[in-house]
């Protein structure tokens, strides 16, 4: 590397970025002065650099701490290409004799350690020898036992860190409540002065949340608006996950399925592929996702529920690290608000857990049944303050229309309560809409008061309704039957003391939804953007590098957009760093002179 300079000449020279975003600077700024820090920041936001730019100002190696070794490798990868001196030690690193001898000889910039490795006597003895320039703890939510993802090594770190006096220490995650932070700061021995957190709000990400009718197609017109990116399908299930998987590869959509069934090698494989496409489809359980730090991704869909806010934020904000925009779909039903609770009361947890299990649900169910903005539950959940309307949300785009329904609430009660509290909800909708078929014929609901007294609403609606009554507890279903019965807040509904408002949501056509969440990117320029992709494409195979690894998209359109006609005018591309210009430069160059 270049003999040490200031933090934004480094931002400049070797990451070609013009600019720090957000706390980056804050925090680059005490961490290069030797203090400490603490950064709780959002996915996406750059927490990479607040430890990259401190390790190449400051004299020595800067030690990175990450207990994703499937990451380190792109990690290391990543770095090189930007000309750093990166290595990385851990069980699975194949070179580790001449890192060693590396990092004793001061000829590394950036070491990515596993946390079983850092916490051994024998790196002790060897950073001992080396000259350290920082330690940063990344995903340091594994130190706290409170964290979602403790990992006991972690707890070995402090006396690593103590073991080095006068290096600072530099933490960083993306999830932490208010007991994990705390803990963090004392477990690893950071002054809870120097903690700074960013807001949790990812603005690229637009959420957009839809009652199921049908899945399948609602899933395939949602995909039909990101044909050709690169996306997450959650699914609750193995064989959901498989099933989807295989039915796109049908239509031609290069997906993959990613789940704990599939053998170690093969999930591996599909995950590397994953990685070094610009279009794959990954259908997946939720086990998919840590170890993933591949920055275009632009959809996450859900067809199911997540676990909680928390799981669903941390899903979903896999997606647009890149900061361009990317969309987080869901797509869920009564069934699966169903299927949780049932899970929630057979599991043998104590009944606090449960309850406390109940109200995260709960929680869950709010943020799907809203009419405002999506962020509000969304960020409150952080204990964010309730941000104004986003306008880059479902309900802010096209807000719901509200519509008194306590009449129809209450037919639809009745219609459950006059049929014996034992069919779904497609019978009772045949009851109330006063279709004569032969189920109806046979047990007499042709009879009953409640026969064809709901033609009011569309069956669209009355499904509508019902989801929500549901998710309400108006409505549970019987466990050995799977018929709706009625439920704690039925009776209030029916004595009148509660109203009950439905959601109409108003219909929109589907390519506007698909512009609108696409980067801005003249008409004019897409060919030529087109073009540098495809040489990047050639570059990347040539080099076996994920794409994204030799330059962004968000470099390639301003690329096109500016057409450079030198190295000089190209080197001041935001993402064009000095190394990426010499190795890469030419190649770009030749195809914007070409012209397309
Ligand atoms: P995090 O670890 O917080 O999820 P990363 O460190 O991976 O985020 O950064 C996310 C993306 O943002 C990366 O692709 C990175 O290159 C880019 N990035 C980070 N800081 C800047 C910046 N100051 N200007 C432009 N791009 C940046
Ligand atoms: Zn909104």
């Amino acid at each position: 590397m270049s003999p040490a300079t200031g933090p934004h000449e480094i931002l400049r020279s070797v990451f070609g970025f013009p600019a720090f975003r957000g706390l980056q600077e804050a925090i680059i700024t005490d961490v290069c002065a030797g203090r400490d820090a603490l950064a709780i920041m959002p996915t996406g936001a750059g927490k990479s650099l607040c430890y990259q730019i401190p390790a190449l100002v400051r004299p020595g190696c800067g030690l990175i701490i990450s207990p994703l070794i499937a990451l380190m490798a792109d990690q290391v990868r990543a770095m090189r290409a930007f000309g750093v001196r990166a290595a990385a030690l851990n069980s699975q690193s194949d070179d580790s004799e001449a890192t060693i001898r590396a990092l004793r000889d001061g000829e590394l910039d950036l070491l990515y350690v596993a946390p079983e490795r850092a916490s051994m006597e024998g790196f002790r003895t060897l950073v001992a020898r080396a000259e350290i320039a920082l330690i940063a703890i990344d995903e340091a939510h594994c130190v706290s036992q409170w964290g979602h993802d403790f990992r006991p090594e972690y707890r070995q770190l402090k006396s690593l860190c103590d073991a080095l006096p006068g290096v600072p220490r530099v933490a960083l995650t993306a999830t932490a409540d208010v007991a994990t932070r705390a803990d963090i700061l004392q477990q690893l021995g950071i002054a809870p002065d120097r903690m700074t957190v960013a807001g949790f709000d990812r603005p690229n990400i637009r959420y957009e949340v839809h009652g199921r009718d049908n899945g399948p197609r609602q899933l395939e017109n949602f995909l039909a608006t990101q044909a050709g990116r690169s996306g997450i399908i959650y699914a609750p299930t193995r064989s959901a996950t498989d099933k989807i998987a295989a039915s796109l590869v049908l239509k031609g959509v290069n997906a993959r399925a990613y789940h704990a069934g599939l053998d170690g090698g093969e999930r591996a494989r599909n995950q590397a592929a994953f990685v070094s496409a610009e279009d794959m489809v990954m259908v997946a359980t939720i086990a998919f996702g840590m170890g993933i730090d591949k920055p275009d991704v632009r959809f996450v869909a859900h067809v199911g529920l997540p676990k909680s806010i928390e799981a669903y934020y941390q899903e979903t904000g896999r997606a647009g690290r890149d900061g361009d925009p990317a969309v987080a779909h869901l797509i869920w039903g009564a069934e699966d608000v169903a299927r949780a609770r049932q899970f929630i009361a057979q599991g043998d947890a104590s009944d606090d857990r449960k309850r406390a299990e109940t109200v995260r649900l709960n929680a869950l169910i709010g943020f799907l049944e809203t009419a405002g903005c999506r962020r509000v539950p969304l960020l409150q959940y952080f204990g964010e303050p309730p941000p104004p309307p986003c306008g880059n949300c479902d309900n802010c785009l096209l807000p719901p229309v509200l519509e008194d329904a306590t009449e129809a609430a209450r037919k639809l009660l009745s219609a459950v309560y006059r049929t014996g509290q034992r069919f779904g909800v497609g019978h009772l909708i045949e009851v109330l809409t006063g279709k004569r078929n032969e189920k109806v014929a046979k047990f007499g609901h042709d009879k009953l008061s409640v026969f064809g007294i709901g033609s009011n609403l569309s069956v669209d609606g009355w499904k509508s309704l019902a989801r929500q009554l549901e998710a309400g507890e108006a409505l549970v279903r019987d466990e050995d039957h799977g018929g709706l019965v009625l439920g704690p807040a039925a009776r209030p509904i029916l004595k009148g003391d509660v109203a009950v408002n439905i959601k109409l949501v108003p219909e929109r056509s589907r390519a506007s939804r698909a512009a609108a969440s696409t980067a801005t990117i003249a008409d004019d320029d897409l060919p030529m953007f087109e073009a540098l992709r495809a040489v990047r494409r050639e570059l990347a195979a040539a080099a076996a590098l994920p794409p994204y690894v030799i330059f962004h998209d968000s470099t390639l359109r301003a690329m096109a957009a500016a057409r450079p006609k030198s190295l000089d005018a190209m080197g001041r591309i935001p993402g064009v760093g000095a190394r990426k210009l010499q190795e890469y430069g030419a190649d770009f160059l030749k195809v914007v002179a070409r012209g397309a």
